[in-house]
Order: C-alpha cells, then sequence, then structure tokens
C-alpha cells in the first residue's frame, strides 16, 4: 500500500529497525540507528561545516534557502503524503505541514538580508558602540512526532541564514520524512554548489544517544521540541553546560466561548482545533470554558458535530480524524477518560473505532468530557482527542481557571465584547504565548513567534525576531578619538 514513496526521494534507507505507519502498521521502511563513534564524527563535521559556512555573506546563504523553499514547492504533494503515511495526519494537514516548512523558507531568506544590529550612543567623546549579531554555531534540533518536518524548518531555515550547521535529530517514530527532508535539501545543496557537506545532517538515534548532542559544549543551541517530561531532562542538561536551549514544550490549550460569542465560527474552530490532528498537536484545544447562557446550545451543537466526524484513513478527501500515532496514545486516552469519570466528568464518545479493518493501529472516536470543575486530568496534556469542557459564570472566575493550568502554550476566545477581548489579551490576561480572539488556538502562521511559557519552556521559534536564538550577540565599541576616557568617568593613573 504504501510502497515507493521513499523511491521519490532517491533514498532506500536500510537498518534493523522497522518503520511502521499508524494508518494500518505496516512496514514502511527500515533505519539504522546512528552509534556513539557516528554521532561524534557528525558533531565534528557539524563544527567543520560551520566554521566554512559563517564566512559566507547571508544573503548568499539565502539563496540556499531559496533554493530548498523551490525543491519543497515542486516534492509538496510528495512529502506531504509521506507525512501523512509516516505520521498519520489527514493528507490536507500533511499538505499544510510542507506549505509552512515553504513560508518560514520564504522568511528566512528575506531575513538573510535584514539581520541588523544597533548603533547605540556612546557616553565617551570620539566613541561609538554597536551591537552585531553573528553565528552561533552548530544547532542541534530534536524534533517531536507530531510536527515531524515543520518545526525542523522553522529552526533550519532561520539556523541556515543565520551562518549555522544543523544536526537533526527527529522522532524515532518519523525518521523517514526526515530523511526525504535531508534528501530534497542535499538537492538544494547541490545546486547551490558551495554549501559545507555536513552543513545539514541527521543524527538517527534513540533517547540516549540523543543525550549525547545536549551534552556536547560545541553545540551552543539546542532546539529542544517534545514533552514537558523530555524539556524537563534537557533543559538542566544544556544549561549544566550554559549552553542555550530553545524549549517547545508541552501545551493545554483552552478556549472561552462568551455570552455575545458567534456561535458558529467557534464550533467551527473548535472541531478544528480540538479534533484535526486527533487532539495531537502541542495546540490542539483540550479546555472549554463555557458561559452558562448558552452552554446547552454550544454542548449540543458540538455533540452533533462530533456524531458525525469522519474517522478513518488520512489519505481518504473526506476523512476529517486519522488514526493516534501508535497504540500507547490509545491507553494514555483510555486512561485520562476513566480518571474524567472517576472526577465527576460525563464523557461523550472515546473508544477505539475501525479495530477490524486495521488491527495494527489506533483509530479512536474524538471524546468530550463535561467536568464539574478543573479536576487534576484537566490540568494534564493528554496527547489524543479529548476536550474537556467546563461552565463558567463570571469572566474572571473563567480567565484564572483558563490561567491555573502549569503549561503556557495557545489560548483564545471568542466574543464580540471589547472589553473581554481586551482584558484577555492584556497583563492580567491570558498568560499563554499566544492568545487569539475570535480564532482557535491551533493551526499559527509562521510569520509570528511561537512558543509558550511556564511548563511549554518559554521558548520561540519561527518569526518575529525568533532569529536572535540563532546568533551570537556582540557589543563593540569603536575609540577613532586621541584620547582614552574610561566609561563612568573613571580615572586611573592619570
Ligand atoms: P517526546 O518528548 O516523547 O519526544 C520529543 C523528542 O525529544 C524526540 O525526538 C525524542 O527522542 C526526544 N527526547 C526525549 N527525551 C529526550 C532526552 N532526555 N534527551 C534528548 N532527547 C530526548 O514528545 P513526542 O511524543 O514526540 O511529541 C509530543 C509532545 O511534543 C507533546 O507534549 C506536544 O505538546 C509537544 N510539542 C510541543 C510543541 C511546541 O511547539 N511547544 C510542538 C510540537 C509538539
Amino acid at each position: 500500500m504504501h510502497t515507493d514513496l521513499l523511491a521519490e526521494f532517491g533514498i532506500a534507507p536500510a537498518g534493523p529497525n522497522v518503520v511502521r505507519s499508524p494508518i494500518d502498521g505496516a512496514e514502511i521502511g527500515r533505519i539504522a540507528y546512528d552509534d556513539a563513534a557516528a554521532i561524534a564524527a557528525k558533531i565534528a563535521a557539524s563544527v567543520a561545516a560551520f566554521r566554512q559556512w559563517r564566512e559566507v555573506p547571508a544573503p548568499k546563504r539565502g539563496e540556499l534557502v531559496r533554493l530548498f523553499g523551490e525543491e519543497l514547492r515542486v516534492n509538496k504533494a510528495a512529502l506531504g503524503r509521506l507525512v501523512t503515511v509516516e505520521n498519520g495526519k489527514i493528507l490536507q494537514e500533511g499538505l499544510g505541514e510542507v506549505q509552512e516548512m515553504i513560508d518560514i523558507c520564504d522568511f528566512a531568506v528575506g531575513l538573510s538580508r535584514q539581520l541588523y544590529g544597533l548603533t547605540i550612543a556612546s557616553e565617551r567623546p570620539g566613541h561609538r558602540m554597536m551591537e552585531t549579531w553573528h553565528p552561533a554555531g552548530p544547532v542541534a534540533v530534536i524534533s517531536a512526532f507530531n510536527f515531524p518536518v515543520a518545526v525542523w524548518a522553522w529552526n533550519a531555515a532561520l539556523a541556515f541564514v543565520c551562518g549555522d550547521s544543523v544536526l537533526w535529530k527527529p522522532s524515532k517514530k518519523t525518521p523517514l520524512t526526515a530523511l526525504a527532508t535531508q534528501a530534497l535539501f542535499a538537492r538544494a545543496a547541490a545546486k547551490f554548489g558551495e554549501a559545507p557537506a555536513a552543513l545539514s545532517q541527521i543524527v538517527l538515534a534513540t533517547r540516549e544517544a540523543g543525550d549525547l548532542l545536549t551534552k556536547d559544549p560545541r553545540i551552543p543551541v539546542v532546539s529542544a521540541t517534545g514533552s514537558t517530561a523530555m524539556g524537563r531532562v534537557l533543559g538542566p542538561a544544556v544549561a549544566a553546560r550554559f549552553g542555550k536551549s530553545i524549549l517547545e514544550l508541552g501545551g493545554n490549550n483552552a478556549m472561552i466561548v462568551c455570552p455575545s460569542a458567534k456561535l458558529d465560527l467557534a464550533e467551527r474552530a473548535i472541531l478544528f482545533a480540538a479534533v484535526g490532528t486527533a487532539g495531537q498537536r502541542c495546540t490542539s484545544l483540550r479546555r472549554l470554558f463555557v458561559h452558562d447562557s448558552i452552554y446547552d446550545k454550544l454542548l449540543a451543537a458540538l455533540k452533533l458535530h462530533y456524531g458525525k466526524l469522519a474517522i478513518g484513513d488520512p489519505l481518504a478527501k473526506t476523512t476529517l480524524v486519522g488514526p493516534l500515532i501508535d497504540r500507547a496514545a490509545f491507553e494514555a486516552m483510555e486512561h485520562a477518560l476513566a480518571q474524567a469519570v472517576r472526577e465527576g466528568g460525563k464523557v461523550t464518545g472515546g473508544g477505539r473505532v475501525l479495530e477490524a479493518e486495521y488491527p495494527g493501529a489506533a483509530y479512536v472516536r474524538p471524546a468530550i468530557a463535561e467536568m464539574p470543575k478543573q479536576t487534576p486530568i484537566v490540568m494534564q496534556e493528554t496527547f489524543a482527542p479529548i476536550l474537556y469542557v467546563m461552565r463558567y459564570r463570571d469572566f474572571g472566575e473563567a480567565l484564572a481557571a483558563h490561567n491555573a493550568a502549569p503549561q503556557g502554550l495557545s489560548s483564545c476566545i471568542f466574543t464580540r465584547d471589547l472589553q473581554e477581548a481586551e482584558r484577555f489579551l492584556a497583563a492580567a490576561g491570558s498568560d499563554c504565548g499566544i492568545a487569539n480572539v475570535n480564532i482557535g488556538p491551533s493551526g499559527a502562521e509562521i510569520g509570528g513567534a511561537f512558543g509558550g511559557e511556564k511548563e511549554t519552556g518559554g521558548g520561540r521559534e519561527s518569526g518575529s525576531d525568533c532569529w536572535k536564538a540563532y546568533m551570537r550577540r556582540q557589543t563593540a565599541t569603536i575609540n577613532y578619538s586621541d584620547a582614552l576616557p574610561l566609561a563612568q568617568g573613571i580615572e586611573f593613573g592619570e
């Protein structure tokens, strides 16, 4: 069923480790993991590539990223399909993920001519101060299974124009999309002609071997996307050697639906955010606070929509909900729903479907759990399509409950009341990295900084001024006078 997917990229990886599609559990490829010696060699090669690449003018570096973006455009259908086959997200979302890569390449190309510093007024006569941004060094990108290629592109496209080399450790659940992306990058590099061979490398490694990347002082920046549990281990390991980490960790995203909300828009936003990607986005909607006056109406509408969801083969055009990544994800969902019931919740939906057709896969019915309040299970991120719904009466209470979660990634409000919208966005409003009005919490554009606070890790990637995380800042003071005045007017032996 999924044969020849890799041939389109001209790759035929081999090795003892089987890669399976979550669509049906079928084998789609085999890979070999790098051992410690291979990883050490790749790190050394990355350092050498960096030393060469940092000398290339930034706009020229942008030309390589432009060529890579072209490869992605030409191969969007093939890579999008491979994302779907390896990760299980529906084809529209697989293609969307590749489009996101193209968008960030375009952004990075423009950025390659705008890596600007500052000129700062000096307190000393005949002096000038300036701030310059220099390439940082090899950047390790550790990515999660749920955005197998886009998250790497957010990091890598910026890192390349910033003059860095990149070592990419993809999730062991999605190595083939990484190898295919690398093959496309190699084509762009061949056209470019002057890129060092090890500018972009893939490290296929188990978690333990991933440690080699996090602990190596030659890698100044480690950008890691994944669970909060991963960040708790990785963050301190990178900090212990004074490296910089960009942590993009778990979310527990919420929506407040106010009395004045346009309910048809809210319903559509809820559906896309709560059941899209089978609830496996870091920005998936997990907590829904609905005003008492519209609660029954909205819940009834949602249950109707949930009852009609097309669940099945993510390659089929009509499907809206594909499989979970694996059986462990299904078991985590079952466990969370059972816990929700123990904590007073009323669950609609949930449970495995299409078991006879796909015994080796984990298709589930998305679930709505009506909760009496924000109980402990609601405070956890369960990476599955569970929507916890809670009733509120007072806006201030809803906002407080919204911010009570330990994670702080994405948030939104549906209202046509200006005061509520502005309160949500104000200093005492949502405490998340992303706050939307009349838009769901998922599906961000690349132009903004992406990331979140608290247990989400505090990192920012993609647009805005996130490029600064891939460079080192240098303050330079130039004296063009004939004197040597000291700062703060200090007199020293004169
Ligand atoms: P995961 O934490 O299991 O794995 C993520 C990556 O980290 C994998 O490559 C894994 O091998 C690696 N890893 C894990 N522990 C490590 C360690 N100690 N040292 C080095 N590498 C280590 O996450 P997952 O199941 O692949 O992805 C789902 C999670 O990712 C969810 O929690 C989701 O919210 C989060 N996520 C966050 C964002 C964001 O931008 N905030 C984006 C996507 C996914």
